[in-house]
């Protein structure tokens, strides 16, 4: 492998790590060479931390509940006390609500902000500010299509990733003086994981959308993912900063 794509000796914290994408790209960021802090809300990451020592590299579990805003401070100082160091975050984690617009509740709402945005911006400013210390870090966020798209029956996940890709956007126009790229990686609805279960099992949906994507193949993690989130994590991406990166299978360019 070129040089340029090796995280030999680095870090990574990855939230949502116990399944899904973020268990993709855990293993994917662990296979390029990098220790990975795994964070997430279920207590069992078996599977992430056998899959990520069969590539010879660390993993450090943590369960935390990332709604609870007042708990991210000393999470992440749990974390950096793990390793000494973080070089990597991968922000992840997140929900998805399904209702009509005009029936979406309050408690629905304040759900989705808190984990898809709150917690996103919390853990950036904090495992930012000890980048920075060391004057140099790599932050990916985890936006969507519906960072550009509204999508239907979704208002809180279509604001918060709106919202994640001006994050991006804002953290990397500060933060790219002092050595931190902040890039996102905007995978499509359409990634077959237990946050699309539900589109999937509408026939007419399903074939619908599988007929709209250029590749006619809905992503596949963590195969899809790996390369994308490799290439943010490492020095080939010196000098990319708040760009969004879609992952999509041509969907946005169609
Ligand atoms: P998933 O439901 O399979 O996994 C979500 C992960 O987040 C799990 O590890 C879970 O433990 C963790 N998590 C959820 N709530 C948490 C909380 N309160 N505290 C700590 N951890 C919590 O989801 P996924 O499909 O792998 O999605 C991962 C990310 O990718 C999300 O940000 C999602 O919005 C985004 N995304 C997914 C798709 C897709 O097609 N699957 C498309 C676009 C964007």
């Amino acid at each position: 492998m070129n040089n340029d794509f090796s995280l030999e000796g680095k870090v990574a914290v990855v939230t949502g790590s116990s399944t899904g994408l973020g268990q993709g790209m855990a293993i994917g960021l662990a296979e390029a060479g990098a220790d990975i802090i795994g964070i997430a809300s279920r207590s069992n990451q078996d599977d992430t931390k056998k899959e990520v020592e069969k590539t010879g590299r660390k993993f450090y579990q943590i369960q935390a509940d990332l709604s609870q805003q007042d708990q991210i401070v000393s999470l992440v100082e749990e974390s950096i006390s793990k390793t000494g160091r973080v070089d990597i975050l991968v922000n992840n984690a997140g929900i998805i609500r399904r209702n009509q617009a005009e029936n979406f509740t309050d408690e629905d709402w304040d759900a989705v902000i808190d984990v898809n945005l709150n917690a996103v911006f919390r853990l950036t400013r904090e495992f930012g500010n000890h980048m920075i210390e060391h004057g140099t870090g790599k932050i990916i966020n985890i936006a969507s299509m519906l960072s550009f798209q509204g999508g239907l029956k979704v208002p809180a996940y279509a604001a918060t990733k709106h919202a994640v890709a001006g994050l991006t956007k804002s953290f990397a126009n500060e933060w790219a003086s002092k050595g931190v790229n902040v890039n996102a990686i905007a995978p499509p609805g359409y990634m077959i994981t237990n946050n699309t279960a539900a589109i999937r099992e509408d026939e007419t949906r399903y074939q619908y959308i599988t007929s709209r994507i250029p590749q006619g193949e809905w992503g596949n993690p963590p195969e899809d993912l790996k390369g994308p989130v490799i290439f943010l994590a490492s020095s080939a991406s010196r000098y990319v900063n708040g760009h969004i990166l879609c992952v999509d299978g041509g969907w946005m360019g169609s």
